[in-house]
């Protein structure tokens, strides 16, 4: 397959199904900036989730800093990838069990919209791509982790946003990274926080991670943009919960996102009548602090019971500074 648009521009179009589906005919909007010089060609989607909506945030600013001028080969944007959940405000379509990023590559003639739109956005956009972006958000409980497929350390190495890993797909839910792998293409995805609400910082995340992954592809020039440590944790994930034995208040003691070793005390359960510390809580091994939150489905989270887990722990690769690039050997794709 060849793309369509012409150098040195910007582009725009609607993907539409050919025939209505549940009362409706999804129109998918898309944005091309193609690039003055020939090169590789980068798909970003976001909003497969309705509520996700940092993802979007973080496609308007990709747009408004990649030009046609600077880039090298093509961009192409999709910022809501499910407009139907995304006017709806709902996570998936409101009508049907099918979640989106369970169905890829999807199916043209397939029974349901989600199968649809994914083929819809396979077939005519990805399958031109030579890497992949998905953008996702998830609630504040976790940190907002990037992954790739196993054996891709150094696509999400360079990606380079603070958390990062390799995820094992389960087959049983094709997310898009299933079929990038099979393709053997360069794939990320970020989960961002929160979910329903923009935050700058979060959604700069995933503007930081693309603008890096196009430099790594050779479609920007400039440094990679690298935190002052990026947690590389074991592909997986490999974590490790604890939960509280007594009731009463969870008190954490430290800041999550952090690498804790091991026995080192990460919070205590108070009594919260007499206040007295009823309970320490330490980390059973060392590795990132992923959350020291309490369970998050009902008020009051802190007030916990036995049996509540309010520690993960995710097991660590390794901790890489900023001039730790994609890996030795692996030089940018061009
Ligand atoms: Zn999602």
């Amino acid at each position: 397959m060849t793309q369509a648009w012409a150098r040195g521009r910007r582009h725009f179009g609607l993907l539409e199904l050919d025939e209505y589906l549940k009362c409706v005919r999804v129109q998918i909007p898309y944005h091309v900036v193609a690039g003055a010089e020939d090169g590789p060609t980068l798909y970003i989607q976001a909003c497969q989730h309705g509520t996700e909506i940092n993802g979007w945030a973080a496609c308007r600013e990709i747009l408004e800093k990649v030009t046609p001028e600077g880039l090298r080969g093509t961009l192409i944007v999709v910022p809501v990838a499910n407009p139907i959940a995304f006017q709806a405000r709902l996570h998936g379509y409101p009508t049907e069990g099918h979640n989106m990023n369970r169905v890829w590559p999807g199916d043209a003639r397939g029974p349901f919209l989600p199968y649809r739109m994914t083929a819809l956005l396979y077939e005519n956009l990805i399958m031109l791509a030579d890497a992949a972006i998905d953008f996702h958000c998830w609630g504040d409980m976790g940190l907002p982790m990037a992954w790739t497929y196993r054996g891709r350390q150094e696509c999400i190495r360079a990606f380079g946003t603070p958390y990062i890993m390799e995820y094992d797909l389960d087959d049983s839910m094709p997310m898009l990274q299933a079929p990038c792998e099979r393709r053997g293409i360069p794939f990320c995805a970020i989960e961002m926080i929160p979910q329903d609400r923009i935050k700058p910082e979060s959604a700069a995340l995933g503007v930081t991670g693309a603008l890096n992954l196009m430099r790594w592809l050779g479609m920007l020039e400039g440094p990679m943009d690298y935190p002052a440590e990026r947690f590389l944790c074991a592909a997986g994930p490999v974590d490790e919960s604890v939960a509280v034995t007594s009731e009463g208040m969870w008190v954490p003691l430290t800041a999550r996102g952090i690498a804790v070793e091991e026995g080192q005390l990460l919070g205590r359960v108070h009594d919260w009548i007499t206040l007295e510390p009823r309970e320490e809580i330490r980390a059973p091994w060392s590795g990132l602090l992923y959350t020291n939150l309490a369970p998050w489905d009902r008020r009051n989270t802190n007030l916990v019971e036995p049996g509540d887990v309010v520690v993960t722990l995710r097991k660590l690769e390794a901790v890489l500074a900023p001039p730790a690039g994609p890996g030795p050997g692996e030089a940018a794709l061009r």
